[in-house]
């Protein structure tokens, strides 16, 4: 029978995070984790942490990763905002700009976490179909709206939009926020931070969770003119005061520091993610060039499915999207070079 309070709770299909499988004898690569770990000074600061402080809240605002972001991008700090991981980061953002009766504009093929948002804060959205080369044309997005999201490079599809068309983007939408989700730009040679100084209506969220190993922490950012700013503070001050813990905030004020190990994880992952991108067309796969850590690839003789099912078998683990358009595409993390060897011996016995 059903309960009387049924019709009062909340009727909504959640976002699915990739599998996290218990053994650690599986080469994982479906949630675009960082493959490598958190810099050394990460260490030193969790190690270092006092346990007594914990009694306290935390600092006001995770103050001190707003001004090492901050610091990292030569910003003031007041054009930062700090959160636990970017879905908070965006969560936060979605209520805070996207206020209106008219639809905000995201693409077809994208995070898929953003219609959730959508339907959990009852935000009118309108989808626009990316080509058949999955590439995003901003032309499209040229229309009366009441935001734009879009994650740059875009994920699944790993392709990556310039600096000039983001901002043309930006430029043709000033009536309304434009969000560029930054995820994966730190494997791109790209990022909108110039754009700040420029565009009020921008607003770049960033992660600490891919290029920085620290998906387990929950740390992120959100860029933007401090007027914005504000109504994300606004925002968060409207459920919670404190989303980022005092552990979180000095492991990732450690980690943003350390610019020299960023800067060789990310140049590992690069060099990975390219010199398995040809081994793969070798192989036959069709794959666009990835700007971000992860590959998105289609092979004509063997399902994505079938791939997927082989791979797990092996104890490799890869995302498949059973959604329409991507429903023979496989999505990749870019593991270490051993994890990738065993990733690309697997396929050579499937495909041969
Ligand atoms: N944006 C995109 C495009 C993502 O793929 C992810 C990772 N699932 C996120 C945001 C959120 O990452 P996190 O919450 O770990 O910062």
């Amino acid at each position: 029978m059903e309960k009387a309070f049924a019709k009062n709770l909340i009727n909504i299909e959640p976002y699915v995070a990739g599998e996290q499988p218990k053994s650690d004898s599986i080469i994982k690569l479906n949630a675009n984790e960082n493959p490598y770990p958190p810099s050394p000074a990460v260490y030193a600061a969790i190690s270092s942490f006092d346990a007594e402080d914990l009694k306290k809240y935390p600092p006001m605002d995770a103050a001190p990763l707003r001004k090492a972001v901050a610091e990292f991008y030569g910003l003031d700090r007041s054009c930062v905002f700090a959160g636990n991981g970017s879905d908070d980061v965006l969560a936060t953002a979605f209520r805070a700009f996207f206020n209106s009766d008219k639809p905000i504009l995201y693409p077809d093929i994208t995070y898929s976490f953003y219609p959730v948002w959508c339907e959990l804060l009852k935000i009118p959205y309108k989808v626009i179909p990316v080509d058949e080369g999955f590439n995003v044309h901003i032309e499209d997005y040229f229309i009366e709206n009441g935001g734009v999201v879009l994650p740059n490079p875009n994920a699944p599809t790993t392709i990556g939009l310039g600096l000039e068309a983001i901002e043309e983007l930006i430029r043709h939408n000033r009536e309304s926020v434009v969000i560029i989700d930054e995820a994966y730009a730190d494997f791109n040679d790209v990022n909108c931070v110039p754009l700040i100084k420029k565009y009020d209506n921008l607003v770049i969220t960033q992660t600490f969770s891919k290029s920085r190993s620290l998906a387990g922490m929950r740390v992120a950012a959100a860029i933007a003119d401090p007027y914005l700013i504000s109504y994300l503070d606004a925002v968060k001050d409207s459920y919670n005061s404190y989303p980022m813990d005092a552990v979180a905030i000095s492991a990732g004020v450690a980690a943003i520091g350390d610019r020299d190990y960023f800067q060789e994880t990310r140049a590992k992952i690069i060099a990975t993610r390219d010199r398995v991108t040809a081994q793969l067309r070798e192989l036959g796969f069709i794959l666009p060039d990835s700007s971000a850590n992860f590959l998105f690839a289609t092979h004509p003789d063997h399902t994505a499915e079938e791939i997927f099912l082989f791979l797990r078998e092996k104890g490799i683990f890869v995302r498949y999207f059973k959604k329409p358009r991507i429903d023979n595409y496989l999505r990749i993390t870019v593991g270490t070079d051993e994890q990738m060897d065993r990733l690309i011996e697997a396929l050579k016995e499937l495909i041969g």
